[in-house]
């Protein structure tokens, strides 16, 4: 039973970051669903106290607070000092990492600042270089799975850029384009289209879960399930704030593309990235080199009709087979979206039950009573469901899923499930939505899957081949079994590669289960690694191990980003660590995770950068 007391899920009337009133209910659901499996509160008093990052004392920190106050207005900057609150991910924490692998006190912020202007991070930009204090800029804070709104050095200054930035500056109906600042979610974009009459003209590409912002999602690389899904590749324009402070002790606001023209640069801005000369946007994804403000993202015309299907498949060993039919009809836009091919399990688990509603025993919950469990669903007995949607009007479409079923259908057992057999609240309706830009709340629910029910993903990538996506489940298979996890693989298939999506689900108050999660993790990334796998995007606890896998002619790239680190942000002031890219004042002083450690901090900081302090 659900506790009786859990206030509402706030609405985006109320909150940036609310949830759009069409979800309230399912919200409240899901909420007591997460809620009903915490074993312990939700709430925990700091046993640690105040985290100080290092290098400076704890008076010399209260006092820089003290003047950020002064500066910014006490009410915009909040001491993380007393206690720390989980909630869901609706509510989730801007101060650490609530799906902890390390304790939860390690992967925290000293203080949040809520800037309200571009000029108020520059401040905080300048304040941070005077008093070489560590920021970590989020936009929402929901990047779960990867370290959610948590910095990576304890004790940072987290800057909250949405909750007083998230105006959507434009939506341009005739180019189909937007100009967002850093806290609209997937939710408030399309309740805006939606409020404006456009959502039958043009769709957003949505994540999973439409609660992360378009800014954050997109500067980690994410996906959606549109023809538009790959995020980073759609967007078109930066407006960047610069971590370092000039002789003149200015603080630099940079915008790429077509926004760094001189005069009317927004006429063109959304409309082509690139500009004149170097292509710089690149430098500015899963990086720690500037505070993105700003940013264009394009949207999809209303293709004329969509269809979503559904296709299982009996045998495990139906995927390669399968990935290689899959791939030529990726390749030539036959199937037109981020489709996802899931593992049976994931069916299960999506339900929103715990395990132990199927599964007593411990260990990796086997075939059979997987299988067993599946007859009873609307999937029925299967090993994989392929889950994809067809666009346009329905002559086309006719043309394409008459190709589909006949190539998916040279895989024996293959089978189409017919939608208008499917309940209305069956998980094929989410991704059906999602596919066609209607953000959801559905997919968290397998997080219910353990008590305290808390998630991390492995990430790796490589081309649409049979032989590739073998490779890479059997040693998935195999890690998880040494560690007796759960496997529930997810191929997202893109145009010319596939990133598979392992996420392991974990108790966060099962010391044991953390440990050997993290085991299992590290062990992926290492036996990818050998065979040539790398992973698009990571935890905060895995950035190390993942950036080391880089490493190609002496790690050129990371020297490279190093180079780069050091001339952008001398003081090192913003982001520490992130993506395994360290300032020098950082480096060779034993801050890198490679597996074992129980602290997430190294020996101290350099007192000043590699140029002078200003
Ligand atoms: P989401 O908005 O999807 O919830 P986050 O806000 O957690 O995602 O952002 C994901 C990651 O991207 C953050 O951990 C942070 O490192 C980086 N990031 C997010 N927003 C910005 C920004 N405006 N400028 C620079 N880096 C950002």
């Amino acid at each position: 039973m659900a506790p009786p007391d859990l206030p509402a899920t706030p609405t985006l009337t109320v909150a940036h970051s609310g949830i759009p009133e069409r979800l309230l209910q399912k919200a409240t659901l899901a909420k007591s669903l997460i809620y009903n499996g915490k074993t312990v509160s939700d709430t925990a008093t700091l046993q640690r106290g105040l985290p100080i990052p290092q290098g400076i004392s704890k008076p010399a920190f209260l006092s820089a607070i003290d003047e950020l106050r002064n500066l910014l207005g006490a009410k915009h900057v909040l001491l993380n000092d007393k206690e720390i609150k989980n909630g869901w991910y609706m509510e989730s924490p801007n101060t650490h990492d609530m799906m902890p692998l390390f304790d939860s006190e390690e992967f925290i912020a000293s203080a949040v600042v809520y800037p309200g202007s571009v000029d108020d991070v520059k401040i905080i930009v300048k304040w941070a270089n005077k008093h070489l204090i560590p920021l970590f800029p989020i936009s929402i804070g929901r990047n779960l799975g990867y370290g959610g709104s948590a910095p990576r050095v304890r004790g940072s200054v987290t800057i909250d850029l949405g909750r007083r930035m998230n105006r959507i500056l434009d939506i341009n109906a005739d180019d189909f384009t937007c100009l967002v600042e850093p806290g609209v979610t997937f939710y408030a974009l399309h309740e805006e289209l939606v409020k404006r009459g456009l959502d039958d003209k043009m769709w957003i590409d949505t994540p999973d879960l439409g609660g992360g912002s378009v800014i954050g999602n997109t500067l980690d690389r994410g996906v959606g399930y549109t023809p538009y899904g790959d995020h980073w590749a759609c967007h078109s324009g930066l407006e960047v704030v610069l971590p370092s402070v000039g002789e003149k002790g200015d603080v630099s606001v940079l915008r790429t593309g077509m926004g760094a023209l001189g005069v009317g640069g927004e006429n063109t801005w959304q409309c082509f990235p690139y500009g004149f000369g170097p292509y710089n946007d690149g430098i500015f994804s899963q990086s720690n080199f500037g505070i993105v403000t700003k940013m264009g993202m394009t949207l999809m015309p209303n293709p004329g009709g969509f269809e979503s299907f559904m296709y299982t498949f009996a045998n495990e060993s139906d995927l390669a087979p399968l990935i290689e039919i899959i791939r030529p009809l990726r390749i030539s836009n036959i199937l037109e979206n981020v489709a996802q091919l899931r593992h049976g399990l994931q069916t299960l688990s999506v339900k929103g039950h715990p395990r132990t509603k199927y599964f007593a025993g411990t260990g990796p919950m086997p075939d059979d009573v997987v299988r067993k469990h599946l007859r009873t669903t609307a999937t029925g007995e299967c090993a994989w469901v392929y889950y994809g949607m067809s666009y346009g009007p329905a002559h086309i479409r006719g043309h394409k899923l008459d190709i589909i079923d006949k190539e998916f259908h040279r895989i024996p057992g293959c089978k189409r499930i017919d939608p208008s057999t499917l309940p209305a609240d069956e998980y094929f309706w989410s991704r059906d939505r999602i596919a066609s830009g209607t953000p959801d709340l559905e997919e968290l629910k397998w997080v219910n899957w353990m008590p305290n029910g808390s998630h991390i993903a492995f990430s790796p990538v490589s081309p649409i081949r049979g032989k590739d996506a073998d490779n890479l489940f059997a040693l998935a298979r195999k890690r998880h079994a040494e560690a007796g996890i759960d496997l529930m693989p997810a191929f997202c298939v893109g145009l010319r590669e596939m990133h598979l999506i392992v996420e392991i689900v974990f108790d966060a108050e099962d010391e044991e289960m953390k440990r050997k999660a993290e085991e299992c993790l590290r062990g992926m990334i290492d036996d990818a690694a050998k065979l040539g796998y790398g992973e698009y995007r990571t935890h905060l606890a895995l950035m190390d191990q993942v950036a080391g896998t880089y490493s190609w002619n002496d790690s050129a790239l990371m020297k490279f980003n190093n180079t780069l680190k050091d001339a952008i942000d001398p003081n090192g002031i913003l982001a520490p660590g992130r993506c395994g890219i360290w300032p020098e004042r950082y480096r060779n002083r034993g801050w890198e995770l490679k597996g074992g450690e129980t602290s997430t901090e190294g020996e101290g900081v350099a007192p000043v950068g590699g140029q002078s302090k200003m």
